[in-house]
């Protein structure tokens, strides 16, 4: 069962090849015999086993939905009423959360059951879930490399076959560099196109939760129950969401990609760019035109993304104070006190040096220097695709510079950790949509291949994204040993 896609699944339910039961124990029995991968911080066996059997009941009564029975873990970066929510951190090991985030709270009413909470970078804050406070998740490629962040445990649980699928959340690159450093799909929405409330907040302006899958028609489904309105999210866009399913099979014919050779240039390696053009090949063969086009502001987006994100998230995190949730530290001596050792105890390094950089960022004197001046280069990059996409219909880009790194290898050297972004963080500066599938391997290790649209064309790029994958098999490989 666990082979199938979340697409087959749900017609094995409906067909009553198996129940949502047996599916539920049968994943349970994996994640058990995976632990080493440590891809979940919580395992919510009792309550997955309840919400299997309802999702029994509600598919022999004929009112479910494609999702119903349909097993699904979340990013512990999501609030879950009565199930702990740690994002990662020290700071909230002992925090439940009073409510459930509204992603969780919409897979809960189409009858998904949620196997546990994964693992994660800190606060979402890194490029290869080693700051999980819970330690580091392992690439079941290669359990040496790292699987990417921050939504690490998300894409190790998908590739390894420990769900079908996963909620990820995305800030410069944090669903797509893990889905791509596994050999799964995974799609950074719109900003505003999901719902951001019961999402514990990194940097407000850039964070969006999005899909994990096997493939993009199952990122289609996923979303459809993700996006939407929300009035408890003041940045939630108003605006009808397609059938994203709908166009999956449309042609490509006549599609125009742009390639901007600011991705493809000097930066890039042999090997990444031979196996880019392999993949962008097949798109021809599928009838799409394609051709060079230019950014020039693109290389500015690690210095200007990384000056925002940490001046948000220094704003963000100030909640985290041992007074209200999360914790506290023994016998503090005054409020100073609590503050300086609650936070200092519980904070781990990189949160940490995010909360130095941002504060020092928006304090009086630099504000004008580093904050205004990045915000500056966030309207250039945005610029830029503005102009890029009036002209082509999607832009094509790798993901990440290599493939999975060894973990530790650079954990001491956090500009070379914050440079494994550089293709993934302007889109988030920008608020479009982007996915990365798997597009091939080097030396056995997968590579993404991104795929860049439109502000909500969501739906084109689960279309792009689908065809590509009904002529090739990248995503039909799984690890050895999880097959
Ligand atoms: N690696 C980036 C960071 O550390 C992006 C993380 C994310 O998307 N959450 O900020």
């Amino acid at each position: 069962m666990h082979t199938k896609t979340l697409t087959e699944l749900a017609q094995g339910l409906r067909s009553g090849k198996f129940s949502s039961l047996e599916l539920t124990h049968a994943f349970l029995a994996r994640i058990k015999q995976h632990q080493y991968l440590n891809a979940y911080i919580t395992v919510t066996e009792e309550q997955a086993l309840q919400s299997a059997k309802a999702a029994d009941q509600r598919l022999a009564s004929g009112n479910a939905e494609l999702l119903t029975g349909i097993p699904i873990a979340q990013k512990d970066i999501f609030c879950t009423l009565d199930v702990k929510t740690t994002c990662g951190s020290k700071m909230l090991d002992n925090f439940t959360a009073p409510y459930n985030a509204t992603v969780v709270e919409k897979f809960n009413q189409a009858g998904a059951v949620m196997l546990g909470k994964l693992n994660m970078d800190e606060f979402a804050m890194g490029s290869s879930n080693e700051t999980s406070y819970y330690g580091a998740v392992k690439n079941p490629w290669n359990i040496n490399t790292v699987p990417g962040g921050s939504s690490g445990g998300s894409a190790a649980a998908v590739a390894a076959r420990l769900t079908v699928c996963a909620t990820g959340t995305d800030t410069g690159g944090s669903i797509r560099q893990p889905a791509a450093l596994c050999g799964i799909t995974g799609l950074k929405p719109t900003y505003g196109r999901v719902s951001r409330y019961g999402m514990i907040a990194y940097a407000s302006s850039l964070d969006q939760g999005g899909p994990m899958t096997q493939n993009a028609a199952d990122a289609a489904i996923m979303l459809q129950t993700m996006a939407g309105f929300d009035e408890k999210d003041s940045t939630s866009v108003d605006l009808p969401v397609p059938d994203y399913r709908a166009g999956l099979n449309n042609s490509l014919a006549g599609l125009k990609i742009g390639l901007p050779k600011e991705f493809f240039g000097d930066g890039l390696n042999n090997d990444m760019a031979a196996t880019l053009e392999i993949a962008i090949n097949e798109y021809k063969k599928l009838g799409a035109e394609v051709k060079e086009i230019s950014m020039p502001n693109l290389k500015l987006a690690i210095p200007a993304y990384y000056v925002i994100a940490p001046a948000e998230c220094s704003a963000n995190l100030s909640r985290f104070d041992g007074v209200r949730y999360g914790y506290r530290c023994k016998n503090p001596v005054d409020l100073a006190d609590l503050y300086t050792r609650s936070r200092g105890e519980a904070f781990g390094k990189e949160v940490k040096r995010r909360i130095l950089m941002g504060t020092y960022a928006l304090s009086t004197g630099y504000y004008d220097a580093y904050y205004l001046k990045a915000q500056k280069i966030r309207r250039l990059i945005s610029e830029d695709f503005k102009k890029a996409l009036a002209d082509v219909d999607v832009i094509m880009g790798p993901v990440t510079p290599t493939t999975a790194f060894g973990i530790g290898e650079k954990m001491d050297d956090p500009i070379e950790m914050y440079l494994s972004d550089i293709y993934t963080i302007a889109i988030n500066l920008a608020g479009l949509p982007a996915i990365s599938i798997p597009a091939g391997f080097i030396r056995d290790m997968p590579v993404g291949l991104q795929i860049i649209g439109n502000y909500f064309a969501e739906d084109r790029l689960l279309n792009v994204a689908h065809q590509y994958q009904k002529v090739t098999n990248w995503h039909h490989h799984t690890p050895k040993g999880f097959e």
